[in-house]
């Protein structure tokens, strides 16, 4: 199946979240299978990172978007760790600090994202600035409803600059929501996932769809896609984050840098030390 076809936002167009269902499944009935085809998935993409970092040219960027318990965590865990950390990195985006708060709201972004050969997830992103700061007026809407163009720009320029943007938002039901937090509280090693804060902004859910939807629709490119993923079932959401990101990680057709000595030559010198070796056995 076509994931990429499936759930990507069209450019311009006009989305509604409720009319997309969380717990789609595709014909992927059974868990299991959807389970071996996301491993399966997962090392093609640790392949195609390890190219990307020796051709050293171009970078990905992967945006990842959610409510709270969304998944974003499970999915890091889950599609992203075969890749080698050495050209690999997770960057999260908490509230910003004092400082951050003194610049423009793409300056803390723009100076983690990734340098050639490399692949950087961004757990939350520069997104949060027409999200949670629209919810909750922390800016005027004079100020906010401009950064959707801002947005636009910045990530274009990335773009012009090899690096390929790929954004995703994991839908979740707010009943999907309410259970997950409910399993943390069943159980002790998630307790420290839990916060109050976490139960207020639930009261948002409407305004924060409202907002997803005017994100999704009006920062969806041809060049930097968003993509709704149905993420009501993990396995289902792993694998389907898996398939677009292996389809978009082959389609930059990364190729392996030339050697830059004469192979040929290498192989005497290295058939000459085998000889020295042994003679001296
Ligand atoms: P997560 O919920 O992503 O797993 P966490 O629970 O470890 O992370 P939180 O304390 O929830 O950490 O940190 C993320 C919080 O920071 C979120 O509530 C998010 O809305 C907020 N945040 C991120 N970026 C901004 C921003 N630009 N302005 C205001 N708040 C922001
Ligand atoms: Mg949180």
């Amino acid at each position: 199946m076509n994931y990429r076809k499936m759930f990507v936002v069209k450019p311009g167009e006009k989305i509604r979240l409720d009319k997309i269902d969380p717990d789609f499944t595709d014909d992927v009935s059974n868990k299991q299978d959807g389970a071996e085809k996301t491993s399966a998935n997962a090392q093609l993409l640790a392949d195609l990172q390890y190219k990307l970092y020796a051709e050293n040219r171009q970078s990905l960027l992967i945006i990842l978007q959610a409510m709270d318990a969304g998944g974003k965590d499970g999915t890091i865990a889950h599609v992203l760790s075969p890749m080698n950390p050495q050209g690999c990195r997770v960057q999260g985006f908490k509230a910003p600090s004092a400082d951050e708060l003194e610049h423009d709201f793409l300056w803390r972004i723009h100076r983690v994202a990734p340098r050639n050969g490399e692949v950087v997830i961004f757990n939350r992103s520069h997104y949060e600035d027409v999200l949670v700061v629209r919810v909750h007026d922390l800016v005027p809407q004079s100020v906010w409803s401009r950064r959707y163009e801002f947005i636009n720009d910045f990530e274009k320029m990335l773009t012009a600059r090899r690096t390929r943007v790929v954004k995703f938002f994991l839908h979740i039901s707010k009943e999907e929501q309410l259970k997950r937090f409910e399993k943390r509280l069943d159980e002790k090693d998630k307790h420290w996932k839990i916060s109050a804060g976490d139960y207020q902004e639930r009261q948002y859910w409407d305004d924060y769809m409202a907002a997803f939807e005017d994100a999704l629709s009006r920062c969806s490119t041809a060049d930097a896609p968003w993509y709704v993923i149905p993420s009501n079932h993990k396995w289902f959401r792993n694998l389907a984050v898996s398939q677009i990101l292996v389809e978009t990680m082959q389609d930059m057709k990364m190729a392996l840098p030339k050697p830059t000595v004469n192979i040929e030559e290498i192989r005497k010198l290295a058939a000459a030390e085998w000889d020295k070796m042994k003679k001296k056995e």
